[in-house]
């Protein structure tokens, strides 16, 4: 099978078994491998490649981080969260009449159906040959970005879209709108308005680090170090913690807690007081003591999430510069390096708050929670 020759003709071949729609070799041997197990290898390639591109693109990172939980069907739609065992009503808001899951959301309720034929994008919404909403996704992102390159303006409407019907449905979900077609315009015109503010922005470059892309919930391009045996990937087990120090009195408290339960881990949590020479101390004790309790835990795995920036560049350099945590980092490395898998994330303030009451409860009440 093979492409016409001449653009002049309307007819095309289409090569159902793959998303590009065309036969190549590759996609050929794609649908062949499908029978032989051999998919999710050559998937998974491809996939990275996919989220390299998307965090390339000129826009706004909250959009690379929407695409890529889209693209992980890590969005909070009604399905998913049914699925992590949060009772809902799974049937859409707006049509009342199929399942709430993210191919409906975007692609076939009827309110998605209106915004694409709306749309000056030539998009087909129920176009056969994706199974997902991801191929789906890929398919128009590479189609855009392939004619247009990384500053398509057809990519950034086809993301506004996507991301107006998203917000249209919080607004259904949340504030009681009624979420229809001229709700999700404005959406779209808002966004397509930031978009447009953002890439007149001056910024610094930011190379990000792209190395694990096959986690659900957490984007690629955020700081971490693996200190367990595996150097790929992240735990399930979701810890955070975080240090809290009193320059006057010299006193610490720290504190750690399991982060959410959608992997069905019990809530539990820990702290400690004590004393710290420098903040940097006590963020370095908090790690340190919540891989302890960890590992007593018989865990085998665990995502350690850290605000702390000091800590993880002095983690990521062999050996730390920072001489007052030096034997801290020594012992994080050990007790790190006897997990299977084990990993140190740098996260933003308001993630470890949990921990950070802790801390402050342990350090105000010169108390322990264990
Ligand atoms: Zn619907």
């Amino acid at each position: 099978m093979e492409l016409p020759q001449s653009n002049e003709e309307d007819d095309f071949l289409y090569w159902k078994y793959h998303p590009s729609v065309r036969y190549t070799v590759k996609t050929g041997y794609h649908y062949l491998s499908k029978d032989w197990g051999l998919e999710r290898s050559t998937f998974l390639a491809r996939d990275q490649e996919f989220v390299k591109l998307i965090w390339r693109l000129v826009i706004q990172p909250k959009w690379k981080v929407f695409l890529w939980r889209l693209f992980h069907d890590g969005i909070a739609v009604k399905f998913n969260l049914a699925r992590r065992g949060i009772r809902v009503d799974e049937v859409c808001d707006h049509c009342g009449v199929d399942l709430e899951d993210s191919q409906h959301l975007f692609r076939f309720c009827i309110l998605a159906k209106e915004v694409w034929e709306d749309s000056s994008l030539t998009i087909f919404h129920d176009s056969p040959g994706f199974n997902s909403l991801k191929d789906w996704i890929q398919h128009y992102i590479l189609l855009f970005n392939s004619e247009d390159g990384k500053h398509s303006n057809r990519c950034a409407l086809f993301i506004s879209s996507l991301w107006g019907l998203w917000k249209s449905r919080n607004a259904r979900c949340f504030k009681d709108d009624t979420g229809s077609i001229s709700l999700v315009r404005e959406f779209i015109h808002l966004a397509m308005d930031d978009h447009e503010t953002f890439k007149h922005q001056v910024r610094p470059s930011i190379v990000l680090e792209v190395n694990d892309l096959d986690h659900p919930t957490i984007p690629p391009g955020y700081n971490y170090g693996h200190l367990g045996k595996e150097k790929s990937g992240f735990d399930d087990f979701i810890v955070e913690a975080d240090g809290s120090w009193d320059k006057k009195t010299t006193r610490a408290g720290i504190g750690w807690a399991i982060k959410d339960n959608h992997h069905g881990f019990g809530l539990d949590q820990g702290g400690k007081h004590g004393a710290a020479a420098l903040v940097i101390q006590s963020e370095a004790w908090a790690c340190l003591e919540a891989l302890k309790w960890a590992r007593a835990k018989g865990r085998q795995g665990i995502l350690l999430l850290s605000d702390s920036l000091g800590l993880l560049s002095n983690l990521r350099m062999d050996p730390g510069k920072e001489i007052s945590i030096a034997w801290l980092l020594k012992e994080i490395k050990e007790v790190g390096a006897s997990f299977q898998r084990c990993t140190i994330l740098k996260v933003q303030r308001d993630q470890v708050q949990k921990a950070d009451d802790i801390a402050k409860k342990c350090l105000v009440n010169s108390s322990n929670l264990l």
